[in-house]
Order: C-alpha cells, then structure tokens, then sequence
C-alpha cells in the first residue's frame, strides 16, 4: 500500500534546534529533510546566480526576498524524492511563503500535515547561535558547549570539519530574531487556524525534544 504523502513543518526561531532535530524525525518518518537555509548556503558555497542574490540578506540576518525563496524550494520539492513529502526546516518562514506552499501542495491534491512549534526563550537562543558550529560536509549542527562532537572541531558522522557560520554571530542573530518576532511569528497563528500547529518545549535537552517531536508526528 502506498503511503498518502506527508508534509511537516518544523518552526521556530533561529537556533531553536530545527537542524538538529531534523537529522533524527526525517529519519524517523523517512522523509527528506528540506531547509531553506541549507539550500542557499549550498548555492553560496558552489557561487551560483541564486547564491550571489542571497548573500547580502544572509549577511545581515534579513530575510532573502519570498520570489526567490520560494522558487527555490517549490523547485526542491518538486524532485522525485518528495513524491512521499518532505519535513520542511526553515521554511515558509512569512505569510507570502506559507501561502505559496499551501497553493502548491493543494495543485497535487496534498496539505500540510503538521506544524510543530519549536519553542525557546531569545536568551537561550543567543548562547546556542553563537556556539552553533557546522560540519563543512554534511552540514550537521552541533554546539561548542551543549552537543560538542566527540573530537573537537570534526563531526562525528563524517569526519568532517567544524566551521562556524558567518552570520552567527551576536549582531547578526539580533536582527534574525527581530526579524523572525516580526515576519515569521504570525505563522503561528496562521496554522493555529487550519489545526495543524503542535507546540513542543524546546528549551529541554535534545533527547527530550526528539522525544516531544515523536510523540508529537504519531498521528499525523
Ligand atoms: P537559522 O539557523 O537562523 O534558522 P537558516 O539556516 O534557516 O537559519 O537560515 C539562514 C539565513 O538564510 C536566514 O537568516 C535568511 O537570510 C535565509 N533564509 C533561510 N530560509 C529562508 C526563508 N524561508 N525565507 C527567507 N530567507 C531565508
Ligand atoms: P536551527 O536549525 O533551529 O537554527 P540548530 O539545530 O542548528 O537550530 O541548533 C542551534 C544550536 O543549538 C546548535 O549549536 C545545536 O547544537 C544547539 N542545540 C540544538 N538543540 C539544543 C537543545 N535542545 N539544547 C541545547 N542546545 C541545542
């Protein structure tokens, strides 16, 4: 039998551990894992036309323009390994996105499925901003106090290395915080309306967080 196709949102602000959380609940409902902010920084790293558009909102924590966002990552989810759906990270993350994405699940016959709130306080979000550090290779998040890697500064899946990303900084994450209190946050009340949002704790340890998320996706 084939599964309907599932499509989840992970929400939250800068460093509420969506990244993190991501790696272990798309392997848990076996579903690509989608972020918008891996996919510039892809097009960054590889100095693509997109890549060069993007870069001067990502340096200063503003948000690139939602035309290019969300061709961007209609054009993601329109590959065949989202045919089953996809937990999306990072995105629609205005109204104009969630829109857009609500207009192009509807033109398959799909919806979201669920939206799980990931909620922390902006204090704590600014200690994990800046000892946030990335594996160059895969891109997995681990944090220089809170989830060191077993060697310091290489990942523990590949062996890659550890790099910090140039927007971590404590300037930059002020405004990415402006901007998600601002731009971002009305989503909440946008999926509280059609039932979809689950809030989850997300000041806990990570375990209990993945915890939370799974008991949370049981029934979607
Ligand atoms: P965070 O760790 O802050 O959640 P991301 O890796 O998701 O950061 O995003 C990094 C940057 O990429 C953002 O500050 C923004 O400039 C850009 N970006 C990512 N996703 C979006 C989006 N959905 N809409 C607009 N800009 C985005
Ligand atoms: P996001 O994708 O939402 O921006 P990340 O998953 O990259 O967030 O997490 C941000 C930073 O906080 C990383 O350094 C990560 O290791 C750390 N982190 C994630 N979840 C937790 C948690 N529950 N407790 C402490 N630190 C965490």
């Amino acid at each position: 039998m084939t599964q309907n196709p599932k499509f989840v949102i992970l929400l939250g602000p800068p460093a509420a551990g969506k990244g993190t959380q991501a790696t272990r609940l798309s392997e848990h409902l076996n579903l690509p894992h989608v972020a918008s902010g891996d996919l510039f920084r892809y097009n960054l790293k590889n100095e693509t036309e997109l890549g060069l558009q993007a870069k001067a909102y990502m340096d200063r924590g503003a948000l690139v323009p939602d035309d290019i966002t969300i061709a961007m990552v209609l054009d993601r989810l329109s590959r065949p390994d989202c045919a089953a759906g996809a937990l999306l990270d990072g995105f629609p993350r205005t109204l104009a996105q969630a829109a857009a994405l609500d207009k192009a699940l509807a033109e398959k016959g799909v919806a979201i499925n669920g939206v799980l709130n990931i909620i922390v306080p902006d204090e704590v979000l600014v200690e994990r901003v800046t000892g946030r550090r990335l594996c160059r290779t895969c891109g997995e998040p681990y944090h220089i106090k809170f989830n060191p890697p077993k060697v310091a500064g290489i990942c523990d899946k590949d062996g890659g290395e550890l790099y910090q990303r140039d927007d971590d900084n404590e300037t930059t994450v002020q405004n990415r915080l402006k901007v998600y209190w601002e731009q971002t946050s009305p989503l909440i009340g946008y999926y509280q309306n059609t039932g979809v949002l689950v809030d989850i704790d997300g000041n806990q340890d990570i375990d209990a967080v993945t915890e939370a998320l799974k008991a949370a996706v049981i029934n979607l």
